[in-house]
């Protein structure tokens, strides 16, 4: 359901190109929950952000659910991925004067659900992370678990088939960051979504489907 073939992407900065990837061909199945592991700056981010549409590759090609991507033009990929995907950052991205639902229901205040539908999918969502009782509070006054969790509630919430996550479990410590691994190792299970996940956590990789191990740019399985 995810397929990249041959895809490289550097980066300019005045005349140095940084290689950040190099002829990456990888296909990831529907269901599948899978890790991308590899030391700082061997390309982790690029190639979430390749499979997330977040930026295009120089080359290659990338086709998820059947389409390829990457000739779209920025407003079709914002559309795809917000229909699609879902995404989960190491800092939470949270928006901190906004309160916990109104952070959930975002996704769907920019695919135009009406305000019922809204209210009732993001509380469906954070009954699924166990926040119920903590819709009206606002970021700051949440522990950064919890903050994970109405992250985790947010990337959900518009039902996508692909979750993103990068570094997901990075901020916590290993109490906080085994409860947050537990919900992602649910959803793939229940619910049947497709998880693809940045850490440095060899523990927390070992609980995925597969490793997939990056250096220098390269896929080195
Ligand atoms: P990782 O996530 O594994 O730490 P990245 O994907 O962030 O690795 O970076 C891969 C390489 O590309 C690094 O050498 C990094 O410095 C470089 N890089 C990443 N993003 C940019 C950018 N926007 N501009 C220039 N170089 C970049
Ligand atoms: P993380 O702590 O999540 O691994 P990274 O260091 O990989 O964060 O980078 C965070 C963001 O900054 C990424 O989206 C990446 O593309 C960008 N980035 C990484 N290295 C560079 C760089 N040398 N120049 C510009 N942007 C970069």
């Amino acid at each position: 359901m995810i397929e990249l073939k041959n895809v490289s992407k550097s980066y300019f900065t005045d005349v140095l190109e940084t290689v950040a990837l190099n002829d990456i061909s990888l296909h990831i199945n529907a269901g599948e929950f899978v890790s991308i592991m590899g030391p700082s700056g061997c390309g982790k981010s690029t190639l979430l952000n390749m499979i997330g549409l977040l930026d295009l590759p120089s080359k290659g090609s990338i086709k998820i659910h059947g389409v390829h991507l990457q000739d779209h033009k920025e407003n079709e990929l914002a559309r795809f991925r917000n229909e699609h995907l879902g995404f989960i950052f190491q800092s939470f991205h949270l928006i901190s004067d906004l309160s916990v639902i109104d952070n959930v229901e975002l996704p769907l205040l920019y695919r135009g659900v009406s305000t019922a539908e809204r209210k009732r999918l993001s509380e469906e969502a954070l009954a699924q992370v166990g926040l119920s009782n903590r819709k009206d509070h606002f970021p700051n006054q949440l522990s950064g678990g919890q903050r994970q969790r109405v992250a985790i509630a947010r990337a959900i919430v518009g039902k996508p088939t692909i979750v993103m996550a990068d570094e997901p479990t990075g901020n916590l410590d290993s109490v906080l960051g085994n409860e947050v691994m537990q919900l992602l190792l649910d959803l793939n299970e229940k619910q049947k979504v497709t998880i693809v996940m940045v850490t440095h956590d060899e523990s927390m990789a070992k609980k995925t489907h597969r490793i997939l191990r990056l250096y220098d740019g390269n896929l080195v399985n």
